[in-house]
């Protein structure tokens, strides 16, 4: 998957984890790692998936990445 960010074209997008973490301590380690970062414990339907950390921009709600993003999901 080629993930890019919308605003600034930064390539550094994480997905944003909502809810309780999965069970084990891999996600620890991805989450030192910087794999993804955790968004609270409320989810709604609005909630955005993913957040770039060069403009700390969150975007796309979870199914809603536009054809024309040019993500190959
Ligand atoms: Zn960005």
């Amino acid at each position: 998957m080629r993930r890019k960010c919308p605003k600034c074209g930064s390539k550094k997008v994480v997905e944003i984890m909502y809810g309780l973490p999965p069970m084990g301590d891999q996600w620890k380690k991805d989450l030192d790692e910087g794999k993804f970062v955790l968004g609270g414990c409320c989810v709604t339907n609005h909630d955005p998936k993913w957040y770039c950390k060069d403009c700390s921009l969150e975007f796309y709600k979870l199914g809603e990445i536009p054809p024309e993003a040019g993500w190959n999901t």
